[in-house]
C-alpha cells in the first residue's frame, strides 16, 4: 500500500480575475490562491494603496478593499492608479455591503477599476428590494465583465431565508437541530444566489462562493456540503478567526482539513492584528498553510530541531533563524534570478541524534555539535557529507555555502 501523497482535488469551474495583463485564475486546474484584505479606510487612498502594495509583495495574489461609502467608491480608481504607477498589478476586489447596488451603479469608474465584486446576499436588501438590488450588482458585474464572489457569512445571514427554513424545519416529522438549519441556510443562500445570477446571464464560471463561519467544525461541515452540491470555485476562510496564536491555529486546522480533501480554490486567513502588527502576517500564514500541505511552494524551507538537553549552545537556533530570515528576505530578487530557488530545503540541526539524517533529506544541511560531541559540524549537500566546519565562524561559513549552492 502507498500512503496518499497529495491532497485530493475537487474539480471546480475556473474563474478569471484580471487587471491589465495580470490574470489570476481561481478554481479548475489553478493553484489554490492566497488573498487578503486591507484594514485601512478606503477613503484614505494613499494608506490603502500602500497596504495593498505591502500585501501584494507579501504574496497576496488578490487584495480586497472595503467599498462602503460614496467617497470610498470615488477613491477606488485613484487607489488603482497609484498601484499601477508603483508597478503593482494585483487585482483589487471591492467588498460591498448594504449599498453595493448604488455604489456600483453610480460610480462606474469604481466598478471598472475593481477586478471582482464581493456580494453578501445577507445584506443586499430586504423583501422586494432584495432581488432587485442583488440584480443591480450582477448587472454591473456583467456590464464590466467582472467575476463576483457571493460571500455568505453567518454573522450577516439572510434572516428571511433563515426564518423560512426554520418554518420548514418545524413542519418536519423529525426536525433537524438548530445548527443544521443554520448550515442549510448558509449553503442555500450561497447556491440560490449563484443560480439567480446565472439565470440573469452571469457566466457560471465567473461566480465564486464562500460560506464563512467562525467555528472550525462548523466550517468543515458547511464546506463539505457546499462542495458536494456545486462546482463553483470556493473561497475558504475561517471568519473572525481571532488573534495571533488562536487565529493561526484555528485557521490552519480548518483550512488544512478542507484543503486536504480537495476543497478550496482560494484562501484567506483572517487574523485580528495587534496594534502595530503588520497586516501581512495573514498572507504569510496562508502561504505557509499551502506550503505545509505541499500544495504550493513559495519560499525555501528551513528544517530545524527544537533543541533539547543535548544542545550545547543556542548557535543552531540562531543559525536556523538567520538562514530563514536571509532566504525569505532575498526571495523577491532570487525568484527571478534563480528560478526554482523556492524549492530549496535547508536543515539546521542541534546534534548527531537526528542531525545527519535530517541533513541528508535536505538539499543542504548542517549538524551542529551537541553535548559530548567533538566540536565539529558536518555539512551535507545533496544527501552526501561534503565537508566539516570547525571553529568560531561556522555560521558565516555555512551562510556562504548556502549562497554558493543557490548560485550554482
Ligand atoms: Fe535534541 Fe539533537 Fe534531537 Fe536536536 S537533534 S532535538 S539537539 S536530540
Amino acid at each position: 500500500p502507498v500512503l496518499p501523497a497529495a491532497p485530493a482535488s475537487r474539480r471546480s469551474r475556473q474563474a478569471r480575475i484580471t487587471w491589465g495583463s495580470r490574470v489570476v485564475t481561481v478554481g479548475g486546474d489553478a493553484p489554490v490562491r492566497v488573498q487578503s484584505m486591507t484594514n485601512t479606510d478606503t477613503e484614505d487612498p494613499i494608506a490603502t494603496a500602500i497596504q495593498c502594495k505591502e500585501l501584494a509583495q507579501a504574496g497576496s495574489e488578490v487584495v480586497r478593499i472595503t467599498v462602503n461609502t460614496p467617497e470610498a467608491a470615488k477613491q477606488v480608481p485613484y487607489i488603482r492608479e497609484q498601484l499601477d504607477r508603483m508597478g503593482v498589478d494585483v487585482p483589487l476586489v471591492g467588498d460591498f455591503h448594504y449599498n453595493g447596488h448604488r455604489l456600483l451603479t453610480e460610480f462606474p469608474d469604481c466598478a471598472q477599476a475593481l477586478s471582482k465584486y464581493r456580494i453578501n446576499p445577507g445584506n443586499v436588501g430586504k423583501g422586494d428590494k432584495r432581488d432587485r438590488q442583488f440584480g443591480q450588482m450582477i448587472e454591473a458585474a456583467m456590464r464590466w465583465d467582472k467575476p463576483v464572489r457571493i460571500g455568505v457569512n453567518w454573522g450577516s445571514l439572510d434572516q428571511e431565508l433563515l426564518a423560512t427554513l426554520m418554518d420548514e424545519n418545524h413542519a418536519r416529522a423529525e426536525p433537524w437541530d438548530a445548527r443544521s438549519v443554520m448550515y442549510e441556510a448558509l449553503i442555500t443562500s450561497a447556491i440560490e444566489s449563484a443560480r439567480r445570477a446565472e439565470a440573469m446571464g452571469m457566466p457560471g464560471h465567473q461566480i465564486i462562493l464562500s460560506c464563512k463561519v467562525s467555528g472550525v467544525q462548523d466550517l468543515i461541515s458547511v464546506y463539505r456540503e457546499l462542495a458536494r452540491r456545486c462546482d463553483y470555485p470556493l473561497h475558504l476562510g475561517l471568519t473572525e478567526a481571532g488573534m495571533a496564536t488562536k487565529g493561526t491555529v484555528a485557521s490552519s486546522v480548518a483550512l488544512g482539513i478542507l484543503l486536504q480533501e480537495g476543497i478550496g480554490d482560494t484562501i484567506r486567513v483572517s487574523l485580528t492584528p495587534q496594534p502595530g502588527e503588520s497586516r501581512t502576517q495573514e498572507v504569510v500564514i496562508a502561504s505557509e498553510i499551502l506550503q505545509a500541505l505541499g500544495l504550493r511552494v513559495f519560499v525555501p524551507s528551513v528544517t530545524a530541531c527544537p533543541g533539547c538537553g543535548r544542545t550545547t549552545s543556542t548557535t543552531f537556533q540562531e543559525l536556523a533563524k538567520q538562514i530563514d530570515d536571509h532566504l525569505r528576505a532575498n526571495m523577491p530578487l532570487w525568484r527571478t534570478k534563480y528560478p526554482g530557488v523556492e524549492k530549496l530545503r535547508v536543515a539546521v540541526m542541534g546534534c548527531i541524534v537526528n542531525g545527519p539524517g535530517e541533513s541528508k533529506h535536505a538539499d543542504i544541511g548542517i549538524s551542529l555539535p551537541g553535548t559530548g560531541e567533538a566540536p565539529a559540524a558536518p555539512v551535507f549537500i545533496d544527501g552526501q557529507k561534503a565537508l566539516t566546519l570547525r571553529g568560531e565562524n561556522i555560521a558565516a561559513e555555512f551562510h556562504k555555502i548556502v549562497e554558493n549552492y543557490i548560485e550554482k
